[in-house]
Order: C-alpha cells, then sequence, then structure tokens
C-alpha cells in the first residue's frame, strides 16, 4: 500500500462530487457569521477547508440525538431490535474530533458493547483533515496531546502550498483513492514539505494552560474540594450546552414512547446532560449532585480523573467547544489555572 499521495488543490471540488457519487458525503460547511457545521455536500463548493471546530462535532453521526432502540407491540407479544445505520463519509474531520471518536468507540466497545453505535461506526469512513494553525483562542489541543495527527482515520489531508498531501491509512481508504483517481503517488519533495510544516507547528504550538499534559491527572485527583467549583456554582445556569457540544460526552437517557392504542410503541435514546438537575436524582428523590458546583466539578472529572483512571487517556480533546458555547463564559482553559493557581 501506498503511504502519501497527493491531490492537487484545483481537484478537491471534483474529489468532494466523486465521492459523493460513491456515498453519502457529509463535510464542514459554513453556517451563518461565524460557525461551522457538518452536513451532507454533493460537491466541494461550500466545503471549508479552513474552519473553526463545527457547533455539533462529527458525533451526531455515530451517536444520534434521538435513536430507536425497539419496537414493541403487545397484541402479538413482539419485542423488536432496531438498529438505524447509514453508510457514510466524514470528509474533514480535524485531529481534535479524530481523538474524540477514539474515545468514543473505546466507551462503546467496553463491556456490554453497544452494538448500535458499533454497527454505525463501521459503516462511517473517515477523512481527517489537519489544522496547521490555531482555529481560535479556546483551542487547548496541543496541552492535550491532539494538535497532531494520531489515527483515527482512513485518509488524512494536509493542505500544502497547492496541493494536499494524503496519508492512506486503510485499505478501505486506499480504495477511495482508487475510485476516485484524481491522486499521484506523493515525490520526496512533497514529504519535505510537510515535514517542514510539522516542524513550524511544532514551535507555534503551545501548552495553552499552566499546568503540562501529564500534570493535569494529579491536578484533578487533588481537586474535589477546589474553591473553583463554588465559583462555577455562582455562573453555570445548567443548561448543557457544554455536554451537548462535546466530541466526548455520551450520556443518554431511554424513554418509552406508547402509542395511543397503548399496545404499540418504541424505545428511544435520547443524549442527556449531567448539567441537568436531575440527571443524578434517584428514586425518592435523593439528588447525588444537586449542586451546579457538584455538576460541573463532575463534567470536568469526567475529562480529566475518571476516564484516565478507567482508560489511561483524558476524555478532553481541547476542541474548546465547551468554552465556545457557554453563555456564562465559563471557560475550561480558565478553570485548569484557577485549580492549578490553587494548588501551589
Ligand atoms: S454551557 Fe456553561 S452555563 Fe451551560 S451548563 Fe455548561 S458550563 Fe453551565
Ligand atoms: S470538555 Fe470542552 S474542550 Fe474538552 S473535549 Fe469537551 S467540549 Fe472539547
Amino acid at each position: 500500500m501506498t503511504q502519501y499521495v497527493i491531490l492537487n488543490k484545483t481537484d478537491l471540488d471534483e474529489f468532494i462530487s466523486r465521492l459523493a457519487q460513491i456515498k453519502k458525503t457529509v463535510a464542514p460547511v459554513k453556517r451563518g457569521v461565524k460557525n461551522y457545521a457538518f452536513e451532507e455536500v454533493t460537491s466541494g463548493k461550500n466545503v471549508a477547508v479552513k474552519y473553526i471546530p463545527t457547533i455539533l462535532p462529527p458525533k451526531k453521526y455515530f451517536l444520534p440525538q434521538t435513536e430507536t432502540l425497539q419496537q414493541y407491540d403487545k397484541s402479538k407479544k413482539t419485542w423488536n431490535a432496531v438498529m438505524e445505520f447509514q453508510e457514510m463519509i466524514i470528509f474533514g474531520v480535524h485531529t481534535c474530533d479524530l481523538a474524540g471518536i477514539q474515545c468514543l468507540n473505546m466507551a462503546f466497545s467496553d463491556k456490554p458493547k453497544d452494538i448500535n453505535y458499533l454497527a454505525r461506526k463501521n459503516r462511517i469512513l473517515i477523512i481527517g483533515l489537519e489544522c496547521n494553525d490555531y482555529c481560535d483562542e479556546y483551542a487547548s489541543c496541543k496541552v492535550m496531546d491532539n494538535h497532531m495527527p494520531n489515527g483515527g482515520y482512513d485518509l488524512f489531508f494536509t493542505e500544502l502550498d497547492d496541493f494536499f498531501m494524503v496519508h492512506i491509512n486503510t485499505l478501505e481508504g486506499e480504495d477511495l483513492i482508487e475510485k476516485t483517481g484524481l491522486f499521484k503517488e506523493a515525490k520526496e519533495e512533497h514529504k519535505k514539505a510537510l515535514k517542514a510544516m510539522r516542524e513550524e507547528k511544532r514551535k507555534r504550538f503551545k501548552d495553552e494552560v499552566n499546568v503540562t499534559h501529564n500534570q493535569l491527572k494529579p491536578l484533578f485527583d487533588k481537586s474535589f474540594e477546589a474553591p473553583v467549583w463554588q465559583s462555577l456554582e455562582a455562573r453555570c445556569v445548567s443548561c448543557g450546552n457544554c455536554t451537548n457540544v462535546c466530541p466526548t460526552c455520551y450520556c443518554f437517557d431511554i424513554e418509552d414512547e406508547i402509542d395511543l392504542n397503548l399496545t404499540t410503541g418504541v424505545r428511544k435514546r435520547r443524549w442527556d446532560s449531567c448539567q441537568n438537575e436531575p440527571f443524578a436524582q434517584v428514586a425518592g428523590g435523593e439528588n447525588f449532585r444537586e449542586a451546579r458546583g457538584e455538576r460541573q466539578r463532575h463534567r470536568y472529572l469526567r475529562k480529566f480523573k475518571y476516564p484516565v483512571d478507567k482508560y489511561s487517556r483524558y476524555f478532553c480533546t481541547g476542541c474548546g467547544r465547551c468554552s465556545r458555547t457557554c453563555m456564562a463564559k465559563i471557560n475550561l482553559k480558565e478553570t485548569i489555572n484557577e485549580l492549578a493557581q490553587g494548588a501551589k
């Protein structure tokens, strides 16, 4: 398998058109003044090659906001599992979002395996796209070690001069290269250009907070009584936006929708948020995280402590979406810096 090929920038539009003829293709497109969203495309005309993280991450294709899990009919005594999936190609996934998908894969491959999630994952081809520079001031991808490609894709595009350097990572990716038929083998000069760009990039990307990657876990291990949670208590309005837009938040609720005949119905799962007040409420009315500060602390520990204990991996990708979207201007980098300051 050839590892690297190149695509002339002038051929990108045609490449996306040919992808869309192979199967449903989604890519980042501009929405409003400064926002972007992954949406279906049929050509490269509206595809944004330079974009800040989309409003919702690609997790919406792996774990839809709502999905039907089961269908039942009491009169026939049937209770059938439902699996909703679609073949598709996602073009233009940044390295932070590739990391987010890797986190979801870990959580949903854990026992008990989530077959609905895995059925979708196995039908989605991923084409990554490198950020050669920071998307904006909210990103913390360097300290989370997600600013460079680290697997999780079929093909990976890096924009250089008048061409894209393309890394082929899987046989499915190689198949797309062959079927679209627009690529040339990369020469030594192209590889040198990639190396030079990455060297420059490494100099530009610096830890975005006052602690290093390895210091984050010990910091959060000792953070349970930190005053910063009281400060977030006073500001957070529990809207749940931060968890909805987070590429690694995957909590869901399951609800039955019974038809008016009281005989047939469906069982659905929907995204839920640990920031909603009833999230940790149990029968009898006890709520284990009644205060907003406790819920915020839980959100942070679910990124920087618990998944490291369980999967040896931070579940924050550094995408910055939670800070970008928060109407109370709660900023992840500031929270980490306040924690670090208080721990001195
Ligand atoms: S987006 Fe901001 S205000 Fe809303 S729940 Fe998250 S931290 Fe609280
Ligand atoms: S916690 Fe915030 S910065 Fe980290 S992955 Fe989630 S949305 Fe992105």
